[in-house]
């Protein structure tokens, strides 16, 4: 079954099954299309760094803050460098790069946290959205992982960092996968092979052939499983999207369809303060 649930009200997507069994947890992934009493115009771009207008953006992700019951002062986000670092967020850095870039959780494309009510997002148009989720230690994060994130291994790197800051224990752990190019879309050339064959000696599950000579349909979604399955997370405890970003272009934006143009999604996860 697709672990992430559209809800046709909000038009965002949700991890059904970690926030029923979690309460108090948020997590999910956004469309292009907005909420209409909130978004400036039919779709939510929440990238501030592609050429919108910020007071669209900044509108579009308050409605998104006020949507999933998180304060917009809470809304904490990372540059997104193409790289492996994750950082934790601790209570000063709450609020970071919620409405400027300079503001931002620098040279980072992870974050992760156990504090209560504070709502981390990471931004998409193609690359993996991961989450984490520790419920022993309530641990939660989110990785940005497009090829080069995933074969610098971030997704090991998040694993790794919830066992050194919080004790996890990596088969105590949940990773879900989430809206981004699939293996039936994602055509890469042998530049991107080289790294691709380094990441796991299991790479040639995630690479099948392409039409095109010296070219390879790479699944990036399956390279992220068995990465994480190496840093010793359970296969029962992945859930991974059969939503493609860029076969469905009606409901997300896409780097590649949109040649370039695209606006951006955000995946999103936080604690909700407790109200007792
Ligand atoms: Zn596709």
């Amino acid at each position: 079954m697709e672990p992430f649930q559209l809800n046709d009200t909000t038009h965002t997507l949700h991890l059904k099954k970690w926030e029923s069994a979690y309460p108090g947890l948020t997590a999910g992934f956004t469309t292009r299309w907005g909420k209409e009493s909130t978004a400036s115009s039919q779709t939510c771009n929440l990238g501030l760094h592609v050429g919108d207008n910020p007071n669209h953006v900044i509108k579009n992700r308050q409605g998104l803050a006020d949507q999933q019951g998180f304060l917009f002062e809470t809304w904490t986000c990372a540059d997104q460098i193409h790289g492996n670092k994750v950082t934790k967020i601790t209570a000063g850095q709450i609020g970071a790069g919620r409405d400027s870039l300079e503001s931002v959780v620098a040279d980072t494309d992870g974050l992760y946290t156990t504090e209560r009510g504070v709502f981390l997002t990471s931004f998409y148009a193609d690359c993996v959205p991961l989450f984490f989720l520790d419920p022993i230690s309530k641990a939660i994060g989110l990785a940005h992982a497009g090829w080069k994130g995933t074969v610098s291994l971030i997704a090991r790197e998040m694993v790794e960092a919830f066992s050194r800051e919080y004790q996890s224990n990596p088969e105590d752990i949940y990773v879900a996968i989430g809206p981004s190019i699939g293996g039936c879309c994602y055509e890469v050339d042998e530049r991107v092979m080289q790294q691709v064959r380094m990441a796991t000696s299991q790479w040639e599950q995630a690479v099948q052939s392409s039409s095109t000579s010296g070219h390879f349909m790479l699944d990036l979604r399956h390279l992220n499983q068995l990465i994480v399955k190496e840093a010793g997370v359970l296969a029962s405890h992945i859930s991974t999207t059969h939503y493609c970003t860029s076969c469905r272009n009606d409901l997300f934006f896409s780097h590649r369809k949109d040649q370039g143009k695209a606006g951006r999604m955000a995946s999103f996860i936080g604690w909700k303060e407790q109200t007792t």
